[in-house]
């Protein structure tokens, strides 16, 4: 982890430059001349940039949501604002969503670094490029261009992303989720007296983000950005799941065991995959009715029935073709397990707390062929964007799938509720 002292000269350093002085009109033109790049940006104008910053000239500073440690709410904290590098975008942030890895970070079930800002479902407009950002990153997200960010930020180069499979990015895990930062092992986040804060993917609740451009996809203007955030979490999650994981296919039968924000999304893209039968699981009838308006066939309350014999019974006894657990707890894993026919997929897309784990019965998984698949995210590069059309031609309703929409300081009661299962599908934050 990059020791917070160290963070703390580096900020220093860049306070003490001579640059930071530079008188604030001046710094405006350098720092537009430094987001146009190219062969034309100086080494002078890119450390004028670097030092002194306006967005639109109006402003220095942003807020932001910062989660301290486990049992303190959130806290509303204003920050220097982020700076973007090479390949990376400033982003005006629209909206967030309100996601369970959140809440498992704030309820200390997920080690991560802290103080930080949480939020990793965000849409926005694009406002600047790091100095030295590659021409063909420009002309893929034009300034002003509409955005949606995937959680998984792939580095784009290390030897998972090179195979394509930047769900298992390796830098993405070492520095954001092993350290908080972008993976140069800084974060962009500091508060106003200089604090560095860390940031969870890209420390979306807030007024401003720093996203790599390799997270990135267009947003079409017939998409709004509230409803879209939760294109880059709980929809990519389930795209993930289907097309990698299950390797769905036209016809296949599907459970989805727990239906909040990503199980809901599954369904829909179960559905937008040509599953014959979806069958929604939950504890919650006002989860399943919404469930049965996304698309699922039938509905099992897993507190008043068994709910693999349901399953069994509605797919002739056999079990589903693949079944979906985004609970990450031991019952509903083992559930999952046993829904699934001989040869089926379980694929596990819930995270669980630490050390928590699944059972399994070893012989019927080998006499019987079943697979347990672990998903995680998706592939930014080739994935978002299949996804932003699937919402884009309506295939995938995204009105339905948000039951909630709170401000940036509704945003601690609005993880208090989804700590208590009182949100039936997803809640999004949005930010002006
Ligand atoms: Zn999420
Ligand atoms: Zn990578």
């Amino acid at each position: 982890m990059a020791p917070f002292s160290s963070l703390v000269r580096s900020l220093h350093r860049r306070l003490l430059s001579p640059e930071n002085s530079t008188p604030r009109l001046l710094r405006r033109c350098l720092s537009a001349s430094a987001s146009e790049g190219g062969s034309a940006t100086t080494s002078a104008s890119a450390s004028a940039s670097a030092a002194g910053y306006n967005v639109g000239g109006s402003t220095s500073f942003m807020r932001g949501v910062v989660f301290y440690e486990p049992g303190r709410p959130l806290s509303i904290e204003e920050f220097q604002m982020p700076r973007p590098k090479a390949g990376e975008l400033l982003i005006k942030t629209k909206a967030c969503g309100v996601c369970h890895s959140d809440l498992h970070v704030m309820k200390g079930e997920l080690p991560f670094s802290s103080p930080c800002v949480i939020g990793h479902e965000i849409t926005g407009e694009v406002l600047e490029y790091g100095a030295h950002t590659d021409g063909g990153v420009k002309q893929r997200f034009p300034i002003g261009s509409q955005v949606v960010g995937a959680f998984i930020m792939p580095c784009g180069n290390c030897f998972y992303c090179v195979k394509g499979q930047e769900d298992l990015c390796e830098p993405f895990f070492a520095y954001n989720r092993a350290k908080g930062t972008l993976y140069d092992g800084e974060t962009r986040l500091f508060l106003r007296n200089g604090k560095p804060v860390y940031m969870y993917s890209m420390g979306g609740l807030a007024e401003y983000c720093v996203v790599p451009a390799n997270a990135l996809a267009v947003l079409p203007k017939t998409l709004p950005y509230t409803e879209s955030a939760i294109l880059g979490c709980a929809v990519f999650t389930a795209y993930g799941a289907m097309r990698h994981a299950a390797e769905m296919r036209a016809g296949d039968s599907v459970a989805v065991i727990g239906v909040g924000g990503v199980g809901s999304s599954c369904i829909q893209i179960a559905k937008a995959f040509g599953a014959s039968e979806v069958i929604a699981v939950d504890i919650l009838d006002e989860k399943l009715t919404n469930a049965k308006l996304l698309g699922a066939t039938h509905t099992v309350n897993a507190k008043k029935e068994d709910a693999v014999e349901k399953i069994k019974e509605i797919t002739d006894g056999r079990g589903v073709d693949v079944a979906v657990e985004a609970l990450g707890k031991a019952l509903t894993f083992e559930q999952c397990t046993k829904s699934v026919r001989d040869g089926g997929k379980a694929v596990m897309i819930g995270l669980a707390a630490t050390n928590v784990v699944g059972q399994i019965d070893i012989t019927r998984l080998v006499r019987r062929q079943v697979k347990i698949i672990g998903s995680y995210g998706a592939r930014a590069r080739q994935d978002l964007p299949q996804i932003v059309k699937l919402a884009e031609t309506g295939i995938f309703n995204l009105k339905n799938t948000i039951s909630r929409k709170c401000t940036i300081e509704e945003a601690n009661s609005a993880y208090d509720d989804l700590d208590k299962g009182k949100i039936v599908g997803r809640a999004v934050v949005e930010i002006s």
